[in-house]
């Protein structure tokens, strides 16, 4: 049974520069507790979708010029990473950014630098030790001496530092071998189920996201060309042809 929505995206345009349109109307919705992926090939717009969702396209010089966001049937359009941060929506960016110079342990310190409360901020540190057990084997280690996989943990991680509600998780697959991208998608699976947090990720590796997830939208061009439940979009012969065996 799906409670309502976390997350609705209603008809969002997103421009550019001013001139150049990149979301076309993109509608979604992400039930609570759910993992729904963002699936498209390079290019169709799920960074942007994203960063519209945690307001992050103003570094960017984009915007979103249509449509409105919901939280939990609040709108967010103009609300600032750290507000959203704040209720609960955090987003683990494309590429891991790690701060390489810093220990895996003062990584994920970071996601907790608003925090006060030490007992509390310990506390999430060994849930997300027991999650990540990796991490704390590397915990003293600097981030850039770690691995591909480790620092995408790390940056998982750092965002479980900010006790979300709805993690936006860009590309978790990229640059990593299938057995380390298996790896962190179960954590993710796990952090679901265990811990009741919401996901949406945007991925490029349909087969592996389509295995975890339970609901998917297929992006083209700025738009949303298909959605269905995970296992309905694994068996559809159009998205067998045109979408797996990317990523
Ligand atoms: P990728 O997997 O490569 O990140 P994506 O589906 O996430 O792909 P976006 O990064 O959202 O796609 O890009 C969508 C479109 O917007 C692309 O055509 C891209 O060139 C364009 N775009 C992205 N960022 C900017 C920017 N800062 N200024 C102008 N155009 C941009």
């Amino acid at each position: 049974a799906q409670t309502a929505p976390i997350l609705q995206v209603n008809g969002i345009e997103v421009i550019y520069n001013h001139v150049i349109l990149v979301l076309k109307g993109v509608s979604l919705q992400v039930p609570e507790g759910g993992i729904v992926a963002l699936l498209g090939g390079n290019g169709a717009g799920k960074t942007t979708t994203l960063r519209a969702i945690s307001n992050l396209l103003k570094a960017e010089r984009g915007e979103v010029t249509k449509g409105t966001i919901e939280l939990r049937g609040e709108r967010i359009e103009n609300r600032s990473p750290a507000d959203l941060v704040a209720r609960g929506v955090v987003q683990v960016m494309e590429g891991r950014h790690c701060f390489a110079h810093l220990t895996i342990e003062e990584n994920l310190l970071t996601g907790s630098y608003t925090r006060r409360d030490k007992a509390e901020i310990a506390a999430n540190l060994e849930k997300v030790y027991t999650y990540f057990p990796r991490l704390k084997t590397r915990r003293n280690s600097q981030a850039a001496y770690t691995s591909g996989g480790e620092q995408q943990m790390c940056a998982i991680g750092r965002a479980l530092m900010t006790n979300p509600s709805l993690v936006l998780l860009d590309e978790p697959s990229m640059g990593l071998a299938p057995q380390i991208v298996d790896e962190v998608f179960h954590i993710v699976k796990d952090l679901n189920a265990r811990e009741k947090v919401t996901f949406l990720l945007a991925e490029q590796n349909t087969n592996m996201a389509l295995k975890y997830a339970d609901y998917g939208y297929i992006m083209e061009s700025g738009r949303i060309v298909m959605d269905g439940q995970a296992q309905e979009l694994a068996g559809n012969a159009d998205v067998k042809e045109f979408y797996l065996g990317m990523g």
